[in-house]
């Protein structure tokens, strides 16, 4: 049952989207328990509760609606923001988690877990409707919808963030071709970003994805990775340390010899078909496996994608193909081609380590997030010099977000002596 929450019927900001308000109880009590892994977070809470950077900001957020995210937004409206939330995908939702957001933050929430296409854009348009001063994106859609759909909200956006490598690559088209009219900085881009969200993150659950919808043994198995990007790096990795073979499959040079480095084995994804049990695809582009390569597959190969969008596997293409499609399990479709040979899609070709299982771990999301609300204090406190185009994220928020990281761990590292620096930055010493 879906309801439309009334909460807010006597204000004039838009009334939120979720598919039970009831449901407030369970999602806090998950909340709680990622904020009780998100020490970094949690510290810029407090400092953001009492110097409020936010005050006056409206912020539009699209992003997985989980409670790493609703602990992002605790520490926006702590800093005194005005916020809305719409699901940056309809499969990562979770509804007591959104449900939460909207009651104990006060945060205006447009998020139904599975949703139609439709009401997926019409959550986008919720966000919107607070006219944002600032842009919380995962993937673009709201930078594109409003590019190309709200000119008229330009004018009141400062500027705005994007989380992932895909958006930043869309963005950053957007800026070659001139398009685009506010800045960004691209949380991704940060080393305390993709050097741990979309390697362990990443790597973790996509693990966990492919386990839940098929309980198959790695060990022993061949795993394909197509595409040897920073996800695709994580994913390698954890499914060698699970005993898996691991091939890789790549198109640019250099990551393919780091491939072969890394002790992996590297060929086209026309000589993998044959040889694969699981295919997971990272490759952040369209196409990277197609019927032709999944008609060339064993019959049982798991096929599954971790890229950002649901286009990396040709999944019209294999339905189509098929003589027949039923789900066996959550998650995992079998499709039965004309030879008799099966093949088994999970989460429909979306992200399968947001859909099948809980997408990244808080304690990534820590680093992540930080990075992020720091950005956007940034924004509040230095947009007006940025021009509008996609910016680097200063590296003292990279090495403030990093060094509170190890102070929660418990780490200490040695400081440079004075003759160390030194020696780093004056030329004329010799060796
Ligand atoms: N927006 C696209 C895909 C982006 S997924 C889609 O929904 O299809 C990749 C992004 O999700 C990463 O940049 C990561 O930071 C973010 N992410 C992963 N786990 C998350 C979590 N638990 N909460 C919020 N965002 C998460």
């Amino acid at each position: 049952m879906t309801r439309l929450s009334n909460t807010r019927k006597e204000s004039t900001r838009p009334m939120s989207m979720l598919r039970d308000p009831l449901l407030a109880d369970a999602g806090k009590l998950k909340i709680d328990y990622s904020a009780s892994r998100m020490p970094v977070l949690a510290a810029l809470t407090e400092r953001f509760a009492e110097s409020k950077p936010f005050l006056g900001q409206r912020i539009a957020a699209c992003l997985h609606v989980t409670t790493e995210t609703a602990n992002m937004c605790k520490a926006l409206v702590a800093g005194g923001a005005e916020l809305a939330l719409c699901a940056s995908n309809p499969l990562s939702t979770k509804d007591d988690v959104a449900a939460s957001i909207q009651r104990d933050l006060g945060a205006e929430v447009f998020a139904i877990r599975g949703c139609d296409r439709d009401t997926f854009y019409k959550q986008v348009q919720g966000v919107l409707d607070i006219r944002p001063t600032i842009i919380v994106d995962d993937g673009a859609d709201l930078t594109t919808k409003i590019h190309n759909d709200h000119p008229e909200l330009l004018e009141n956006i400062i500027g705005g963030t994007e989380v992932t490598s895909t958006g930043v690559l869309r963005i950053r088209n957007m800026a070659k071709d001139g398009a685009l009219r506010y800045p960004v900085l691209p949380t991704n881009d940060a080393a305390t970003k993709h050097l741990f969200d979309n390697r362990y993150g990443t790597g973790q659950n996509t693990i966990d994805g492919i386990l839940r919808g098929t309980n198959i043994l790695l060990a022993g198995s061949t795993v394909v990775v197509v595409g040897y990007g920073w996800c695709g790096r994580g994913v390698a990795m954890r499914a060698r340390g699970m005993g898996a073979q691991v091939i890789v499959t790549e198109v640019d040079p250099i990551r393919a010899l780091e491939a072969k480095l890394d002790g992996l084995q590297v060929m086209t994804i026309d000589q993998a078909a044959p040889l694969g049990d699981v295919f997971v695809t990272v490759t952040g582009n369209r196409d990277a496996i197609t019927l032709a390569h999944m008609q060339r597959m064993r019959s049982g190969a798991v096929v599954a994608n971790s890229g950002h969008f649901d286009v990396e596997i040709a999944v019209a293409a294999l339905a189509e193909a098929a003589v027949s499609r039923q789900e066996i399990r959550p998650n995992c479709v079998e499709y039965k081609l004309s030879d008799g040979k099966s093949i088994l899609l999970l989460a429909e070709g979306r992200l399968v380590g947001q859909a099948a299982a809980e997408a990244h771990p808080a304690e990534v999301m820590d680093m992540t997030f930080a990075t992020q609300a720091l950005a956007v204090k940034y924004l509040v406190e230095n947009a007006a010099g940025l021009s509008p185009d996609v910016h680097e994220i200063p590296r003292w928020i990279e090495n403030t977000v990093a060094q509170a990281k190890l102070d929660a761990y418990g780490i200490q590292i040695d400081r440079l002596t004075d003759s160390q620096t030194g020696y780093l930055t004056d030329w004329r010493v010799g060796t």
